[in-house]
């Protein structure tokens, strides 16, 4: 999965470093979901690729492989730089993307926040960075903003030997896809599973099995994956804003995806295969696989 980059070493440890010419630096179009990569291989800037001016707008975000990761903070006047340009961030999703698609997403996922926190929500007064960890203060009546990770459950409904596929309606992603949706405030990820299920589908279910995590900062997720055995009727009911399709899915009508980035695709690829619905037994979810 995108987040599965060994031999590469993520740290997200909050040590601020002032930049130095080695290290990385994502830009982002904030609004057009854009990320600044280089012309010929799509790698993304080092800071001695940046006029010295440009040096000062920089904000650490993480470290990779020992080299210091900074955001370029100006979202809405990025970097622009010879020989790079700007391109969707769903670039950093294809097939292969290696290690710049799980560092370009979690860059993503924290310029999203500090683009959408700006001023603080209580008194209005412009938030400056914590010094000994990642948040942001008020000068003025100290509130503290953490980074905001929203955590969302995929579900696998199956019968056995078929399961629930369905299309998103109306999202950048296409693809084929799994039910899926965000935990409630005062609920437990299995309640989350269960009222999704019933929304989504109209189907009730039952066995509800962990299988693993995924960090997904494209949306600024935490995924939670499940599998589930549908109860009762078998017919589906589509919630026909949220879905473009949803249907049963015989395990031999799956065809294989040979991108496994996403949770998602992992688990579509674990029920075609047999392997995992069973949940969690120990390990990561993509040792399986
Ligand atoms: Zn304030």
């Amino acid at each position: 999965m995108i987040q599965d980059i060994k031999p590469h070493i993520y740290h997200n440890e909050y040590r601020p470093a002032p930049p130095e010419d080695r290290d990385l630096v994502f830009s982002f179009a904030g609004q057009k979901r854009q990320i600044l990569l280089s012309e010929d291989e799509n790698h993304i800037p080092r800071v001695e690729n940046l006029p010295k001016t440009a040096r000062e707008k920089l904000r650490y975000l993480f470290s990779l492989d020992g080299k210091n990761c900074f955001l370029y903070e100006d979202q809405e006047k990025p970097l622009t730089l010879g020989g790079f340009s700007y391109d969707g961030i769903k670039t950093l999703r294809r097939d292969g993307s290696d290690v710049l698609g799980f560092a370009g997403s979690t860059a993503w996922h924290l310029a999203t926040w500090y683009r959408k926190n700006v001023h603080c929500g209580v008194c209005g007064a412009v938030l400056v960075p914590g010094k000994k960890e990642r948040c942001l203060v008020c000068p003025d009546c100290g509130n503290v903003v953490y980074p905001t990770i929203a955590p969302a459950v995929i579900i696998g409904i199956t019968d056995g030997d078929r399961i629930v596929m369905t299309r998103y309606r109306g999202r950048e992603y296409k693809g084929r896809a799994l039910v899926a949706g965000f935990c409630e405030i005062g609920e437990e990820a299995e309640d989350t599973v269960r009222r999704e299920a019933k929304e989504e589908t109209g189907l009730s279910v039952t066995n509800i099995r962990y299988v693993g995590s995924q960090p997904w900062g494209f949306d600024s997720n935490l995924l939670l994956g499940y599998f589930c055995d549908v109860t009762g009727d078998r017919t589906i009911t589509r919630q026909e804003d949220e879905l473009a399709a949803c249907e049963w899915v015989a395990r031999r009508d799956i065809t294989p995806d040979p991108n496994l980035l996403s949770l998602t695709a992992t688990m579509i690829e674990r029920f075609r295969t047999g392997t995992g619905e069973e949940g969690r037994r120990d390990g990561k979810i993509s040792q399986g696989i």
